[in-house]
């Protein structure tokens, strides 16, 4: 079998399909196209129709037995591989930590473009420049965006980073304009590297982190743990600079609503070399065009969101995550990785350092550094001089509210106006209110699609109170204008959402802005820098939902408000504290990141809670300690690890008696298996949810488990009645 077969010689080719399904399968080769053929990608005949599936093993002579019952393939898609070395094993091993199908998992890695057979891009720069028409138009235009574009063109034509740079948001400009052939496509030469712009002098704690990151050798995860405003981005300019001078590729990853045009901007600025981008905010052309680029070698600095970090590093010399803490890190359906995992997986792979970063590291990642499997870097004061934000908890219980508001919070908001700063108050509720409520009879808007045995889920008010949309599957409906039980008039919004409080404080405060960020009114990061660049520098008051909580650096922010957390502090789930405690931390981390002091109000009706005393006492990482003491008490992670099998049907029965059936596959194992069990949810969007979670303080034990288990899932016939899905490493148990 290891002699090269000879052309004359049928050959038969395993390739890898994205369908649900564990096996490869084989497909007859004609003679005559040469290898190498693992990680190529080739369409071939699926049922009745074709699909692209990946090659994952050299072709070997066709097997005599069976072979009539092979088709050909229809085509070899690419000259060279596309997912081989070391992607191709750490996507290999992905999917067998994973027990997931190695297709699905090959396809999840590469740009949607790709997946669908498209030929790979060319990975020239692009720009735009003027047409004549659009000239001798320009003059005479309508003021407006598409006029201002043009303006910056006639200057010259620009690249994607240029525009980003020039006019953040210039997209649709640009379509205005090419639609009227006013502009057109060019290929612009490569671009020429500088220096890049100088950044402030590292201090202390900055060099010390720096030199360490560059003294590190083959495989090494480093925890860079330094407060907000602490300088981490500084220290991994230095790494990449670094990473840059040897010759080799640096992979940033960034949360998903953190990688802003500002940051990017940031990055160009200081590298001097073009930084490639990849967020959900791109074209499928746009994607695919970095992950080539990457893999040609071409891209040396790639920055972008979770998929990022299936980018191709035929150089690669560090990985970064940044706000390695992030839970958008986890993809939440499909293919159930978490991109942190993976990028430290992919580096112990590659041989090279690894830096996670984030000023509220997640439990496991704490407790890897203090079991010493990482190194532990500390940044524990703000960067230059810039101080820690006051925190003072406000003990709202008997206050008079406005909109969930004390006077005590409209007093500060006006001071800190008045002394020409900024004010965030952070709710994380969207909507008007959470609870349409009928004062006459008590009936109150409830979900029809979701519910537990014990109640209904109440129904989010929107609009100004005009329309009712569930939040856990999304059922939206006009709001009644009557109560629909007793026909009375009396229906109340109860409680306070984002809207309702940002009408309170316009009505307020109308001599400044004020301004919503939330999922409903800020979709995409271009919506989110209008946002920014509306507000300025002047005085004003953004309101908004953990959106908020992320990485931006708004100078003139004094003050933040945070208006009642308390559904938090009593959720079952056990990374809600966790979760609660680092949006705290984030949020409250916004304020007097320069030169003015920032403050911090925390508004609660139960101010002795043991969580907010921790936080507010002892800071982040005394919550920390306790939380890991109660994590190990109770053996949850970061000291067992867990899968979880969700199964959800329209009947009820089926999700539950798949999960019976299920649990006999793992008997024998040393693991825990609780359930099978209603999930915490038993019914969201009409679809009824049960679960089986396997637990193992050890990570090899329950991967045993699974190895064990999980094939057999896919034969059994109560499997057809349900949708079901493992979830290796769940961050929550909904
Ligand atoms: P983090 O990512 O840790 O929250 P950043 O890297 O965004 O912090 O830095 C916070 C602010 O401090 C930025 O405005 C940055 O320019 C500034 N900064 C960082 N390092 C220094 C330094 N050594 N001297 C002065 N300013 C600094
Ligand atoms: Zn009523
Ligand atoms: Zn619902």
């Amino acid at each position: 079998m290891n002699s090269p077969p000879s052309r004359a010689v049928p050959r038969q080719l395993r390739v890898a399909v994205p369908r649900p399904l564990l096996q490869a399968f084989d497909y007859r080769l004609p003679p005559g196209v040469e290898g190498p053929w693992t990680g190529c990608r080739v369409r071939v005949p699926f049922g009745r129709g074709s699909l692209v599936g990946i090659a994952v093993e050299e072709p070997r002579t066709l097997a005599q037995a069976g072979a009539e019952g092979l088709r050909d393939i229809e085509a070899r898609l690419d000259p060279a591989p596309l997912l081989a070395d070391e992607l191709g094993d750490s996507l290999g091993w992905l999917a067998r930590y994973l027990h997931a199908p190695l297709g699905e998992v090959l396809a999840t890695a590469l740009p949607a473009a790709l997946r669908r057979g498209e030929p790979l891009p060319e990975t020239h720069r692009e720009g735009w420049r003027l047409t004549e028409a659009g000239q001798t138009a320009l003059p005479a235009m309508r003021t407006g965006r598409p006029k201002a574009l043009a303006g910056l063109l006639a200057h010259g034509p620009l690249d994607t980073d240029g525009l980003d740079t020039g006019m953040p948001g210039w997209r649709a400009a640009l379509r205005a304009l090419q639609a009227r052939g006013l502009v057109e496509a060019v290929v612009l030469p490569r671009a020429q590297g500088h220096d890049g712009q100088p950044g402030p002098a590292l201090n202390g704690d900055q060099q010390v982190a720096a030199d360490s990151i560059r003294a590190a050798r083959g495989f090494a995860p480093i925890l860079l743990d330094g407060v907000t405003g602490s300088g981490k981005t500084e220290v991994y300019l230095d790494a990449i600079k670094d990473c840059l001078a040897r010759g080799k590729q640096a992979l940033v990853l960034v949360p998903e609503i953190g990688l802003t045009p500002q940051a990017l901007a940031r990055f160009r600025e200081r590298l001097g070399v073009p930084v490639h981008a990849s967020h959900s905010g791109l074209t499928d052309n746009e994607r695919a065009a970095t992950w080539t680029a990457a893999l040609r070698g071409d891209a040396r600095v790639i920055v972008g969101t979770r998929s990022a970090v299936f980018t191709p590093l035929p150089d690669a010399g560090i990985v970064i995550v940044d706000e390695e803490h992030d839970g958008s890190y986890k993809q939440f359906d499909g293919i159930r990785y978490h991109a942190r995992d993976f990028a430290v997986m992919r580096a112990r792979a590659l041989g090279i350092p690894v830096v996670l970063g984030s000023a509220t590291p997640s439990l496991e990642t704490l407790h890897n550094a203090r079991s010493g499997r990482y190194a532990h870097l500390r940044l524990s004061a703000r960067a230059g001089n810039a101080q820690p934000p006051r925190v003072r908890v406000v003990d709202v219980r008997k206050r008079p509210l406005d909109a969930g508001m004390a006077p005590e919070l409209f007093t500060a908001i006006r001071a800190a106006l008045d002394a020409g700063g900024q004010v965030l108050v952070f709710r994380n509720r969207r909507g008007y209110a959470p609870v349409l409520l009928c004062h006459d009879c008590g009936w109150s808007a409830q979900c029809p699609r979701c519910s537990t045995p014990e109640r209904g889920m109440p129904m989010t008010v929107h609009a100004g109170g005009y329309r009712l949309q569930c939040h856990h599957c999304g059922t939206r409906r006009p709001a009644p204008r009557a109560c629909p039980d007793c026909g009375g008039l009396a229906l109340q919004p109860q409680g306070n959402g984002t809207e309702r409080i940002e009408d309170a404080l316009a009505q307020r405060f109308g001599d400044v802005p004020v301004i919503r960020i939330d999922r409903g009114s800020t979709q995409g990061r271009d919506a989110l820098q209008a946002h920014f660049d509306t507000l300025g520098s002047a005085p004003g008051i953004l309101v908004g939902t953990q959106m908020l909580a992320k990485g931006h650096d708004l100078a003139n922010l004094t003050l933040v408000a945070v208006v009642g957390v308390d559904e938090g502090l009593f959720s079952a789930d056990f990374r809600a504290s966790e979760k609660l405690a680092q949006l705290l931390v984030q949020v409250a981390g916004r304020a007097g990141r320069a030169d003015k002091p920032g403050e911090v109000l925390l508004q609660t009706h139960h101010p002795e809670h043991p969580l907010l005393q921790v936080l507010v006492n002892g800071g982040y990482h005394a919550f920390a300690e306790t939380e890991l003491l109660e994590r190990e008490a109770a053996a949850f992670p970061p000291f067992a690890h867990l899968a979880l099998l969700r199964a959800e049907a329209k009947d009820a029965e089926a999700p539950l008696a798949f999960l019976q059936a299920a649990r006999p596959a793992f008997a024998g194992q040393a693991i825990e298996i609780n359930g099978p069990m209603p999930a915490p949810m038993p019914r969201r969007g009409g679809m009824q949810r049960a679960q089986l979670l396997l637990s193992s303080p050890s990570r090899s034990a329950l991967q045993q488990a699974l190895d064990a288990g999980v094939p057999a899932l896919y034969d059994l016939p109560e499997a057809r009645k349900v949708r079901w899905s493992l979830d290796v490493d769940p961050v929550d148990l909904y």
